[in-house]
């Protein structure tokens, strides 16, 4: 009896699956897989994926089947898989990544070219779709998002099939243990078990718990001492949940209540992710090269200390040092905290943003080459939407703003735990008697800025000009 291979990769869920239901219209069994390969890169992605993939395999034993687990090229391991099962199709959603269509194209040229079927549903709208009246890319959001937007509405995702043809006979699977997808030092992961839950069902608590709290998310999502944004973005990325599952859950819930003004600084979010993975499609350097040239002439510098310290959230400036610190920890960090770290890297301490973003890589459990270089990109300000290199986050001032009494430095730092809020974003300026009474020492229990404010902006300022000169000579 001839078979359709149901391959799992970034559409780790049951429910509102477009590859399911494709396999599902074939009306053959199914034999669903998932090819652990050289794009499944990053210390705490991998984490995040092993705890996913688990999750999958005991809902698909819920429903009678059983999750097959590979490891290498699937360009390799799905035709023989085909050749084992006599499977005549592969049904698959589609990747972005440049070796991801190598991956398709070699499925393709061993099986003919009709048996790769893609869904399109990790996106709200495919790359090809939204483009400008003169059929190019848009490289600006506003304008982006107005035309994507101005879209039907996705489509209402299917609901988790009631019962499934799962491909009765045997079939060799790896353990999962067997990936060694978790990190050799189990302590590291103590803090990312502790914070997330993962997986389908875990993904739709996440929205259903922001669908409840959507009024809070226009005012409360720059607050990172504050849980107003939605932590769905691991979920996103690995597909527990797609993003028109998401744009409906929030949408109609705000409907029924008269909150679609509230929803739309949400969604917008969405349609954020959406631009960046057009980006990536349009510009496949994205992850390695500016996307403004002039960006090549500019002086970054090779400070491996400085580069350390940022790491290790030992900079001195209480912000930065927080969300270095939080995402060791639990492998994410708010998205205001993000624009603030990268900033003190690429600006304060000029060192180049691709160092920045290889960190991100493999500490973020939502580590995404799409969104990841894209904000990278953007702080940078060698995106197409960046702000320009001139405009430089002061950490002092952007604490104040958006920590005002501390909570989240507390949270992150403890050392500073004691200091009272008026000098919690910039302990050196504390009088003597309050560093010894909130027990901290600078250069001894908490460092001393790595470069002064005013410093660092100076010097950032020169390098742009630098840069400028060079291009303009
Ligand atoms: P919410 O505010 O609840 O937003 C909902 C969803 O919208 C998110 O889950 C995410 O999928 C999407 N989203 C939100 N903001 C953005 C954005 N600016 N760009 C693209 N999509 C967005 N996001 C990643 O998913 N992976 C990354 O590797 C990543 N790296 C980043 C690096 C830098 C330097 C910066 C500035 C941003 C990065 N982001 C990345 C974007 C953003 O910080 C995260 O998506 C967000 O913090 C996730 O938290 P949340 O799910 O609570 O977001």
């Amino acid at each position: 009896m001839a078979s359709t291979i149901l391959w799992f990769r970034r559409n780790l869920r049951l429910g509102g699956n477009a590859a399911l239901q494709q396999a599902i219209a074939t009306g053959q069994s199914i034999v669903p897989i998932y090819v652990v390969d050289e794009l499944d890169s990053g210390s705490a992605s991998r984490w995040w994926l092993h705890h996913s993939l688990a999750s999958l395999d005991a809902d698909i034993a819920e429903l009678g089947g059983q999750l097959i687990i590979a490891s290498g090229d699937p360009g390799k391991v799905l035709p023989a898989l085909a050749h084992e099962v006599d499977a005549q199709a592969v049904v698959s959603t589609r990747r972005l990544e440049p070796r991801a269509a190598l991956q398709e194209s070699q499925i393709r040229r061993a099986l003919g070219a009709d048996a790769l079927e893609l869904a399109d549903d990790c996106l709200l709208n495919p790359p090809e779709r939204i483009a400008t009246l003169t059929g190019s890319a848009y490289k600006i959001f506003t304008p982006y998002y107005r035309a994507a937007s101005a879209f039907n509405e996705p489509p209402l995702p299917e609901a988790t099939p009631a019962n499934v043809n799962w491909f009765a006979g045997p079939v060799d699977s790896l353990a999962l243990a067997d990936l060694e997808l978790l990190p050799t030092s189990p302590d590291w992961a103590g803090g990312m078990r502790d914070y997330w839950e993962i997986g389908e069902n875990a993904a739709h608590r996440r929205i259903d718990s922001m669908a409840e709290n959507i009024s809070d998310y226009a005012l409360g999502r720059d607050l990172p001492a504050f849980d107003h944004t939605s932590g769905l973005s691991p979920h996103l990325h690995f597909g527990e949940i797609s993003p028109a599952q998401v744009w409906h859950a929030i949408v109609n819930s705000a409907r029924e209540r008269g909150l679609e003004d509230a929803a739309e600084p949400f969604i917008r979010q969405l349609y954020w992710r959406d631009f960046s993975s057009d980006l990536f499609y349009h510009f496949p350097t994205l992850p390695e090269s500016p996307l403004r040239d002039e960006f090549r002439a500019f002086p970054w510098t090779e400070d491996p200390a400085a580069l350390q310290a940022w790491q290790r959230g030992q900079t001195g400036f209480p912000i930065v040092d927080a969300g270095m610190r939080q995402l060791w920890h639990i492998g994410w960090m708010h998205n205001r905290v993000r624009m603030i770290v990268a900033s003190l890297l690429v600006k304060h301490l000029l060192i180049p943003w691709q160092s920045g973003a290889n960190w991100f890589l493999d500490t973020l459990v939502d580590a995404d080459l799409a969104n990841n270089s894209a904000g990278w990109q953007w702080v940078a300000g060698c995106g197409t939407d960046a702000a320009p290199y001139f405009r430089i986050f002061n950490p002092i001032a952007q604490g104040k703003k958006f920590d005002p009494d501390g909570t989240y430095v507390r949270r992150w730092v403890p050392e500073l735990r004691e200091l009272p809020a008026q000098f919690i974003h910039e302990p050196w300026t504390a009088d003597e008697f309050t560093k010894q009474t909130s027990g901290v020492r600078i250069g001894k229990d908490y460092p001393a800025p790595v470069i002064e404010h005013k410093r660092g902006r100076e010097r950032a300022l020169e390098a742009d000009q630098l840069m400028r000169s060079a291009t303009t000579a």
